[in-house]
């Protein structure tokens, strides 16, 4: 396959701006890759070579890409370096140049998929001296058998900002509207949701169809999206949900970790699918001397402790474990204990689909327990008086409240979704209005007074989960020490993007917009209907989003979250709801 058909479906995929286009677009291209190609193609359309779980480490800066452009194209690097400033990024900058070149050569070889895909793998695995060299040298070889358009996507690739528009589930409807039906969406979102491998879930469907799909099966080496709780407001209210009988745990607060157990390795994987296992070795040797049997799953939290006194330490603490270098000294400085409290897996037995009391005596069962491996706290509660008991309980060991979980027989882990399997009551429920927000910086405006040359406030947004896209919810200016201040522009320049991301809806205009991707934790005073901000728009009054009044950012980064994962317009539409149901007297 040429590597111009794909740049041009991508052309044609950005400029659209509706979803149903998009994913009609893309699937009446994908019915026509054979199957080997396929994988790459929509790990391309997401700006990846490998599955989201696999960390792609292209590593080329801008100053590489413009030297490769600029070899390419012959002209000085400080003139391609003009061009890039002025048209806003090195892809945009590359098609440029790359047409007025055009202009005057001739022959060139045609760039076929499969070079773009050795080509990226080279790339990727130069190490060591002349490495920079080397890449460079690769990227202006496919640059100068590219066409205009190639060459934007090619620059795009190579430094991470591909954004075509079309997320993960447009390529799931597109994959559902090429090989199956409507229907069969559910089946396909969940055989993603259990392997985060866009590229299987292709291949398989194309090979063999929605019955092919049906049979996927949780693997030991592909981590799961996790599943997450609702909350309630009040104790009552989680056991009469819960049908009067429930489970209830110690809601530790520390850092999730799923664990993936192979005879002779194991891997840790966050809640966003970054490899942990650099950050928890100590944790991840206890699991394999721990676990009895072959290969498992497991997900639990890992909290730091106090190790004389046994007690459990803040949040805070443990996310010093999250640095990249001196992790010999973090152990020792920063003790932890995991804290398991489902398994997914065990030898070959795909747990998912097994109530959870099976699953958590499959975890007592296959692990020994020791000082840093252990059980979460739990009780089967059968009265809002033994709930309330239970919660003082997890509050007076330092946990930040407890998570409330199904007993039916319906039970199952829900991978990728929110429901009321699980509900979490949090201490803070008591005291504020509502739980905090999850929401991605996707603008910043430039600090005047003390902030001036800073960003003095960002633009956040919550995440529409049926249309994949971020609408805003509050201007964020205040929370910042200045510390987090100075730190800031580091921190969100990878994802300036030059106009108005495609996934993001907005009225309000910030200095410098992003694309979503830093996702911050953000309390408020009270949602109130806005007729600025674009989140949840039309949920509760047409024409008008939700806001969230008086925001302010905790001090939490929660790096632990894809944007995907932030407070979703349903949330914040029930917590609208919940609020005003309160204000009105009627709770
Ligand atoms: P959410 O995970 O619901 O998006 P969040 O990340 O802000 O929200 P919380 O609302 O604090 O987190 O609660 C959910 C998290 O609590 C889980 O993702 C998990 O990391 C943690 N947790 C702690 N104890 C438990 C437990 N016993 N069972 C399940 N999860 C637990």
């Amino acid at each position: 396959m040429l590597f111009s058909e794909l740049a041009e479906i991508f052309d044609r995929i950005e400029a659209e701006p509706s979803r149903l286009e998009m994913t009609s677009i893309l699937a009446g291209f994908l019915k026509n890759v054979n199957s080997d190609d396929i994988p790459y193609v929509v790990y391309l359309s997401q700006g990846r070579l490998h599955p989201d779980f696999y960390p792609m480490v292209l590593g080329m800066s801008d100053k590489l890409v413009i030297k490769a452009i600029a070899a390419t194209v012959g002209m000085r690097e400080s003139k391609v370096f003009d061009v890039v400033v002025k048209e806003g990024d090195p892809g945009t900058a590359a098609e440029k140049l790359v047409n007025d070149k055009k202009q005057m050569t001739l022959f060139s070889d045609p760039l076929t998929l499969d070079r773009v895909v050795k080509s990226l793998i080279t790339i990727e695995n130069a190490e060591g001296k002349d490495s920079q060299d080397r890449k460079t040298k690769i990227l202006s070889n496919m640059l100068h058998d590219s066409n205009p358009i190639e060459a934007r996507y090619l620059c795009r690739i190579v430094t991470g900002r591909m954004r075509v528009g079309a997320g993960t589930m447009t390529v799931l409807d597109a994959l559902a509207e090429a090989f199956a039906s409507r229907d069969d969406r559910p089946e396909i979102e969940r055989a993603f949701n259990i392997t985060c491998d866009l590229g299987l879930i292709a291949k398989t469907i194309d090979e063999g169809g929605i019955d092919a799909i049906r049979k996927i099966k949780v693997r030991v080496g592909n981590p799961l999206k996790v599943m997450l709780a609702e909350r309630l407001r009040s104790i009552p209210e989680v056991v009469e949900r819960l049908g009067g009988k429930c489970a209830m745990e110690y809601k530790y607060d520390g850092i999730r970790v799923q664990a993936h157990i192979k005879k002779d390795s194991v891997k840790l994987y966050s809640r966003r699918l970054e490899d942990l296992t650099p950050n928890f070795p100590d944790v991840a040797l206890s699991l394999r001397e721990h676990c009895n049997i072959d290969e498992a799953i497991v997900e639990g939290e890992c909290v730091a402790v106090d190790t004389e006194t046994g007690n459990m330490l803040p949040f805070q603490e443990v996310t010093h474990r999250r640095k990249k270098h001196g992790i010999s000294d973090a152990i020792k400085d920063y003790p932890v204990r995991m804290f398991m409290f489902d398994m997914l897996y065990a030898d070959g037995r795909d747990m998912t689909s097994e109530p959870y009391l099976d699953r958590r005596s499959s975890i007592e069962s296959n692990f020994k327990i020791s000082d840093n491996i252990r059980m979460t706290a739990m009780k089967i509660i059968s009265s809002p008086e033994e709930g309330q008991k239970f919660f003082d309980e997890a509050i007076a060991a330092r946990c930040e409240g407890i998570m409330a979980k199904s007993i039916s027989k319906d039970s199952i882990y829900r991978a990728g979704s929110r429901g009321f399997l699980w509900i979490k009551y949090k201490k803070d429920y008591q005291q504020a209005l509502v739980d905090s927000f999850d929401l991605a910086v996707v603008g910043a405006f430039y600090g005047m007074g003390k902030r001036a040359g800073k960003y003095g406030a960002l633009l956040m947004a919550a995440y529409d989960q049926d249309a994949d896209r971020f609408g805003t919810a509050c201007k964020l200016g205040t929370g910042f020490d200045d510390e987090f201040l100075e730190k800031l522009p580091e921190m969100l320049e990878p994802y300036i993007s030059q106009d108005k991301p495609p996934s993001v809806d907005a009225q309000m205009i910030p200095d410098v917009w992003f694309d979503p991707y830093i996702v911050l934790e953000v309390t408020g005073a009270e949602i109130s209907i806005s007729p600025i901000h674009t989140a949840a728009a039309g949920y509760t009054k047409d024409d008008s989003g939700l806001g969230i009044r008086f925001p302010r950012f905790t001090g939490r980064v929660r790096d632990d979250k894809d944007p995907t994962e932030c407070t979703t317009y349903s949330e914040l539409a029930d917590i609208y709801a919940l609020q005003e149901h309160d204000s009105n007297g009627l709770i």
